[in-house]
Formats: structure tokens, C-alpha cells, sequence
């Protein structure tokens, strides 16, 4: 198969990765790779989606790989997970052709951040402000390359997302729905949460998104729901003020450096020191520019927040709200690649550690996958579901349309992908935002 009809066939499938914010992924796909990584680490604690789906579907995510290596010209393909994934392992190992291996992760957090999961398989560094591609190396997640296979093989668009829904609900399971089913309607196939004074995230633990509106849809990108107490340690982080956060980091920082130690962009050679920002933001000290500039380069991985300071300030909200400050500038940030910090194998997270510090051993519990084709009467999709431009509707309100019709579609040469019908049915409003599918 040519390169451009892989390309052309993922887009039209509307295909983005399924693991972060939703890149497009026949962009990746168009670049030269020597390593084909896949991240299979799903290093958050309480998601269950990755492990489960590469030991469902392990011929269509080698199929996937195999696409991947042909479009990039990759000469290797390596499948990145934990040693705890008995089933996927055990799914993959006897099919695995010449050119791909397994490679086995520590149990540590954040093995799923993919600069972390480069270094770790293949010791590499991506050096900061940089992209994977840079050194060589392609990174996608399971679910991505299960699409993959499925657009190439099949012309089967993306109208699914399966995510884990776990916490304080009844039933904690994986489930996979139509995309733009309600939040609340998954919540009701998990039998409902058990306390009278539930917040939501989505996502994970540590990097998921505080939930605003409950009936909001699952989209593209969703891997999680997870709920937990009002007043549960990661929720009030997530509500407390950036007022608050200032007036805790100016009147408590002693600059002991842990956030900085324990910076995984720090020490595999970042200049990354959260440490010095919260310094910086706290007295004006801007004597080094590029120190507040390289909050540009956090992953927000959470540990600065939730792991390392021994006060409980937030260096990643610093870092958040300066990013947009810097975004909005059209600031970008230049620096070195330094030497790794000998001790950095060492600074990785055991899970179990994370587990308990952030207080979720209690919601950490199977969520068997469920794929029994759980039927919405209503799908709410949003067109933006990916980083780029939003797609524009193709349909009208009063149109009939059947699952997996075209709905929104990309301009040519924009970056972005199409959107389609989840359910069939009739599509019943279209805003500047969605599209909404009643059966
Ligand atoms: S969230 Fe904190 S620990 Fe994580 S990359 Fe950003 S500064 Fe470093
Ligand atoms: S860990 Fe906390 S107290 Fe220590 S330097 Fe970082 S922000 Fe300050």
C-alpha cells in the first residue's frame, strides 16, 4: 500500500490520537521515523483502557504498527507496556513479526508521558520545546493504531471511544460508546456513583480535567470519568484559585528544590525548574528569562503539585497560567538539551507510592471492558474533537444520516479531521460547536 492512500485513509476515518489532545494522526504519519514507539503504558492509576484493548485486539494494533512502519519507514516497532499486562503480553508475544518487540516499562509514573517513554525504551532524549520526530522516533497510543487498522482495512471511521469509568461509582468497568454520548449516560452504565457529593474528572488521576458539566459528551479524546468526594484532595487542587495558589507559594515556598528534582522534563536534561519559577513569580526574580519562558515545556504531569511539595503549592498551575500568558504572546522557549541527572531512573514514582500519596488506593479497582453496544437516543458531537482548526458541518438540521456518514469535514490543508455520524438517526441541531443525532 502507498504511503499517501495510508495517509488519506486515516484522515477520511477522521483518526487523531486517542491518548493525549488529539493530534491528527496522518500528520504523524507523513513524517520519516526510525522508531515506530507505541505507549502502551497507561501509567495513570484507576485506567484500565490500553492493557485491556492491546489483549482484545492484538491483531489489529500489529496491524496498526505494521501501516505505521510503512508510512514512516520505520525499521523498528516497539510495543512499550508494564509488566503487569499479563493479557496483552501473553495476546502479543506470538505475533509479533521480526520487526517489532515488546518492551517492558517499570511500573512507575509517569512512564506514559512520551518523552519519558522514549527515554525509557530507547534512551533517547527529546530535547525541550522539541517533537518526537525530531530524534527519530514516532509515538502513538494503542487505541490510535487499533483505528489505524480499521480505517486502512476496513474504511471504518472513528465513532467509538472506549474509556474507563471508575471511582466512586457502583460498577466500576471500560466501556466503549458512541461518540457523543453524555457523560451521565455513562455514568448510569457504571449503576451510578455512590456518594451524595460527586465531582468528576476526565482523564486520569493526576493529569484529568476537572468535569464541569456532567451531561457533557464523551469525545475522540476522552480515556477516563473518575469520581471522587467534593472535597477529595485532587478535586479541591483542581477548584482552588490561582488568588490562592499565589498568596500558598509566596507565603510557604522555602525552596527546598524537591519539584525541581523531581521534574521528570528536569532531570532527563530540561532546564525545566519549577522550583525557580515559583521563585521567579514570587519576587520578580527574572534574572534568567528562559527559567519563566521553560514553563512553555511542562507536561503537566502533576507531580510538582501532587507528589513532590511537602506544602502543597501548585508549581503546575504557575506553569499553566503562564503558559497561556506566553501562548498568547507568541512566545516561544529555546534551550539546551543538558545532561540527564544520574539519579534519574531513581526519581520515577513507584505506582503504588503515587497511589497512596494521592489518596485514590480506595477507587483502584478492575473495570472490566464492556463492548455490548450500548445504544444513546441521543449523541451531542463537538467539532473540535482534535488540535487544529474545528471541521465544518456537512448536514442540516432534519437530515437523516447513517452511522459513520460524513458529517463535518476539514478544509483542504487545514489541520484537522473529519467528524461523523456515531449513531444513525436524525440530525436534529447544528451550532458553531456541534452536532446533535437523535435516533
Ligand atoms: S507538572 Fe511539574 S513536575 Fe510535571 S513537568 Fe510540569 S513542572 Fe515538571
Ligand atoms: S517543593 Fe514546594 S516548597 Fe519546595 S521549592 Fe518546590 S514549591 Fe517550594
Amino acid at each position: 500500500m502507498q504511503v499517501n492512500e495510508i495517509a488519506g485513509k486515516i484522515k477520511a476515518a477522521g483518526v487523531v490520537g486517542s491518548g493525549g489532545a488529539g493530534f491528527p494522526t496522518h500528520v504523524k504519519f507523513a513524517s520519516k521515523a526510525e522508531i515506530f514507539l507505541v505507549n502502551g503504558a497507561e501509567c495513570e492509576p484507576m485506567l484500565k483502557v490500553d492493557q485491556q484493548l492491546m489483549a482484545k485486539y492484538p491483531r489489529e494494533l500489529i496491524r496498526g504498527i505494521e501501516l505505521g512502519m510503512t508510512a514512516t519507514g520505520a525499521r523498528e516497532g516497539v510495543i512499550c507496556l508494564k509488566a503487569k499486562y499479563k493479557a496483552a503480553i501473553a495476546a502479543l508475544e506470538p505475533l509479533l513479526p521480526s520487526s517489532m518487540r515488546i518492551h517492558i516499562l517499570k511500573d512507575v509514573y509517569p512512564a506514559g508521558d512520551e518523552v519519558i517513554t522514549i527515554w525509557m525504551a530507547t534512551g533517547r532524549r527529546v530535547p525541550p520545546g522539541a517533537i518526537p520526530i525530531s530524534i527519530g522516533v514516532v509515538v502513538n497510543n494503542p487505541l490510535t493504531l487499533i483505528n489505524v487498522a480499521r480505517a486502512v482495512d476496513q474504511d471504518m471511521p472513528v465513532i467509538t471511544r472506549t474509556l474507563t469509568v471508575s471511582g466512586a461509582v457502583r460498577k466500576p468497568l471500560t466501556v466503549t460508546v458512541p461518540i457523543g454520548t453524555s457523560m451521565t449516560e455513562v455514568l448510569a452504565m457504571a449503576g451510578g456513583v455512590t456518594i451524595d457529593n460527586p465531582a468528576y474528572l476526565d482523564g486520569g488521576p493526576m493529569m484529568g480535567k476537572l468535569v464541569n458539566d456532567i451531561n457533557q459528551p464523551v469525545t475522540k479524546t476522552t480515556g477516563g470519568l473518575l469520581v471522587f468526594p467534593a472535597d477529595h484532595i485532587l478535586i479541591r487542587r483542581r477548584t482552588t484559585s490561582m488568588e490562592h495558589i499565589l498568596k500558598v507559594a509566596k507565603s510557604t515556598c522555602d525552596q527546598c528544590g524537591l519539584c525541581t528534582e523531581m521534574c521528570p522534563r528536569h532531570f532527563i536534561g530540561h532546564e525545566l525548574p519549577p522550583s525557580l519559577i515559583v521563585r521567579a513569580v514570587n519576587y520578580g526574580d527574572v534574572n534568567r528569562p528562559s527559567v519563566l519562558l521553560s514553563a512553555l515545556t511542562c507536561s503537566e504531569c502533576a507531580i510538582c503539585e501532587a507528589y513532590a511539595c511537602p506544602v502543597d503549592i501548585s508549581p503546575m498551575r504557575l506553569n499553566m497560567a503562564l503558559k497561556s500568558q506566553f501562548r498568547a504572546e507568541g512566545s516561544r522557549y529555546v534551550g539546551e538539551l543538558n545532561d540527564a541527572d544520574p539519579m534519574a531512573e531513581h526519581r520515577l514514582i513507584p505506582s503504588p507510592r503515587l497511589v497512596t500519596r494521592i489518596a485514590v488506593g480506595q477507587y483502584v479497582m478492575d473495570a472490566p471492558l464492556e463492548e455490548d453496544g450500548w445504544r444513546p437516543t441521543s449523541v451531542v458531537l463537538p467539532l473540535r474533537q482534535h488540535i487544529g482548526a474545528p471541521a465544518t458541518p456537512v448536514v442540516r438540521p432534519g437530515d437523516r444520516v447513517h452511522r459513520g456518514q460524513l458529517i463535518a469535514d476539514m478544509e483542504e490543508g487545514a489541520l484537522g479531521v473529519p467528524i461523523h455520524a456515531s449513531i444513525e438517526g436524525e440530525v436534529t441541531a447544528v451550532t458553531s460547536q456541534t452536532i446533535t443525532i437523535t435516533r
